[in-house]
């Protein structure tokens, strides 16, 4: 019966996070470890944390190699913010000049009156 011990193929001897394996088996019929690589973790919005829609989960490295439509969608806040915190953040910045806008017709109808 061969043994079922394997041996990491590279340098680094601990089990660490950069140092993780699969068990393949290769065309020869022997188990081998497999180094796999970390996975990437997908953009996330910036206000409520949501992973964004639309763009890759990849390694920081591998964001600066691939091109920019790809790292983004197109719309104001595209890569940073999801959709509906984009709407919000349109909606509160309108009604807030709405309101300034109610207070400056409101002043000038009080100072008529006097
Ligand atoms: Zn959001």
């Amino acid at each position: 019966m061969p043994s079922t011990r394997l041996t990491y193929r590279r340098r680094q001897s601990y089990n660490t996070k950069s140092n993780n394996v699969r068990i393949v088996k290769t065309p020869g019929g022997k188990l081998r470890y497999l180094h796999i690589r970390k996975q990437g973790s997908a953009p996330k919005c910036g206000d409520c944390g949501t992973k964004l829609p639309g763009i890759p989960s990849l390694r920081p490295r591998e964001y600066a190699t691939i091109s920019r439509p790809k790292k983004s969608v197109s719309r104001s806040y595209g890569g940073s913010r999801c959709a509906n915190c984009v709407k919000d953040r349109i909606v509160r910045a309108f009604l807030i000049e709405e309101q300034k806008i109610v207070k400056k017709v409101l002043k000038e109808s009080q100072q008529k009156k006097r």
